[in-house]
């Protein structure tokens, strides 16, 4: 074979990274190196030329788990004996940075090729290394992406595992509706809680046909709501079983949830079952609506009989006898009125308190409680700003409930001779103001949002001289909102307060 015709020295300079060893055994002393192989292990000719291999490469002490300098021995040791070529798997090598004692990890597959002369006998070892350090780290990389990514989903898994058993021990029927599709998707539980066989489907329209049709609207509503504005829905509605026609009241709960990972955006959420709790709540609403009214009857009677006694006495000019008939009538008064809001809140709760509006002047209005006002407290000072001629279509008799209350809680939490003023002024777009300022005791800005609360009362020095059950401000904000308005207090603890309310010129138009 014309060997001479092959530049074999200039194939070793383009070769792959190459060290030619001699085999003097256990030295291999190296004679020679190329550049991809200088390059590959960023050292220089005379770093390694003459070197034994083992002393141009010695252990990394720092890793004494790879024993790569012995597996290379025994490979270069059986090329010697074998003369065949031994392929090493590929493994991690700690290549000495030059110039340092730190060492740099790479990963090769090396071969160990034996160069076998005429006679038979092994001249040279060629050492040739493939540096695949590129291919492993991003494999590397690209595993430790999928197990990230497998944690993640396991974890998503196991908090959806949780909610769900959370779910079901709960006995809360879910909800989801796709924004896009508004495809509605239900589970068993939900079904159930509307008297749907588990098989039976179910659209949104036939759920919603099993709703008491005076909250129908107000689903509908909170629905679009949680669409458009990301509100979160908390409504509770009483529903009537399809095919058991048993009446069950439930909460549901739910909000709007991004687009995310594929899927659609969506609102979902759960139902409750809370028909135990809304029972218990009418009969205990019952139980204050029956003694109030069993209450009010001798009361009423009781006030007639102080009233005639007065006529009759009257005449007489007995003064102590007529003094402790006032008071005794007096305080008759406060009871009813005391008796007259627990059955007011109580047909609030039953859904029987409905507006009976008429078109009615605010200036006639404020004039009849202002001289009503005077004739009880005819000590306190309170001013009644004037008012403009304004027809509203109200229910008379509860908004003078209303402003007959925030005047008497003002005389109530304020010293005796303390200024009240009450002023009652147009506001765009046709409404109006209503507003009665006290220079009382104040309410501290932690209490203010929960004073219209049913039964809630501050406890304090102040407050605990005065009677009350915490239901008139409530009672105020109820039926300020069922004419569209709404109620509110400006007040600085020690200063005095201001409670205010707004309302259409025509309720009508807002329910
Ligand atoms: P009640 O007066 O029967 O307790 P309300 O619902 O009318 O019930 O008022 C709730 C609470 O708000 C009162 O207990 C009182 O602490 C506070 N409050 C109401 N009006 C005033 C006011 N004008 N000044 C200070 N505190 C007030």
């Amino acid at each position: 074979m014309p060997h001479h015709s092959v530049n074999f020295a200039a194939y070793f300079q383009t070769a792959p990274p190459t060290l030619l060893l001699k085999p003097d055994s256990p030295r291999f002393t190296i004679v020679d190196v190329n550049p991809a192989y200088l390059q590959a292990v960023n050292a220089k000719p005379e770093d390694l030329i003459g070197f034994g291999t083992l002393e141009a490469f010695p252990d990394n002490p720092d890793d004494p788990v790879t024993q790569n300098v012995q597996s290379l021995r025994n490979s270069l040791i059986t090329v010697l004996h074998t003369k065949v070529q031994d392929i090493l798997p590929s493994q991690k090598y700690d290549i000495p940075i030059r110039g340092t004692d730190r060492f740099e990890t790479r990963y090769w597959k090396a071969t160990n090729s034996p160069i076998v002369n005429d006679a038979g006998e092994v001249e040279y070892i060629a050492h040739v290394v493939l540096d695949i350090t590129k291919a492993v780290v991003s494999a590397q990389e690209e595993r430790f992406a999928y197990e990230l990514s497998e944690a993640r989903r396991k974890a998503t898994q196991q908090m959806e595992e949780r909610l769900r058993l959370a779910v079901d021990s709960a006995n809360l029927g879910t909800w989801h509706i796709d924004a896009i599709t508004r495809e509605f998707i239900v589970s068993s539980r939900f079904k159930a809680l509307f008297g749907f066989a588990e098989e039976e489907p179910m659209t949104f329209d036939e759920a919603l046909g099993q709703v008491d049709p005076a909250y129908q609207k107000k689903i509908q509503k909170g629905i679009e709501l949680a669409f458009s504005q990301g509100q979160i829905n908390d409504l509770e509605f009483p529903v009537i079983g399809r095919n058991d026609g048993q009446l069950r009241w439930l909460r549901s709960t739910g909000r709007l949830y991004a687009a995310e990972g594929g899927k659609a955006a969506n609102f979902s959420g759960t139902v409750l079952d809370i028909t135990k709790s809304k029972l218990d709540e009418q009969r205990k609403n019952d139980f204050i609506a029956m003694v109030s009214h069993e209450l009010k009857t001798p009361l009423t009677s009781l006030n007639g009989y102080i009233q005639v006694l007065q006529k009759k006495l009257a005449p007489q000019g007995n003064s102590l006898v007529s003094i402790l008939l006032e008071k005794a009538g007096k305080q008759v008064g406060k009871m009813i009125g005391l008796i007259t809001g627990f059955l007011n809140v109580s047909r609030l709760e039953a859904g029987k308190i409905q507006l009976e509006t008429s078109w009615c002047d605010m200036a006639e209005l404020i004039k009849e409680i202002e001289s009503d006002i005077k004739i009880d407290n005819s000590s306190g000072n309170i001013i009644f700003s004037p008012v403009e001629t304004t027809w509203m279509n109200v229910d008379r008799d509860k908004l003078e409930l209303v402003i007959t209350n925030l005047i008497s809680n003002a005389i109530k939490y304020s010293p005796a001779d303390a200024t009240i003023q009450v002023t009652c002024t147009p506001q765009d777009p046709d409404a109006v103001k209503v507003s009665v300022k006290d220079n009382g005791i104040g309410i501290k800005h932690e209490d203010q949002p929960h004073v219209f609360d049913r039964f809630y009362r501050i406890e304090n020095k102040q407050t605990n001289a005065v009677a009350g059950f915490g239901i008139g401000l409530y009672l105020c904000k109820e039926i300020v909102e069922r004419h569209g308005g709404k109620i509110w207090v400006e007040s600085k603890f020690g200063q005095g307060s201001t409670f205010s309310f707004s309302i259409p010129l025509n309720a009508v138009s807002n329910t």
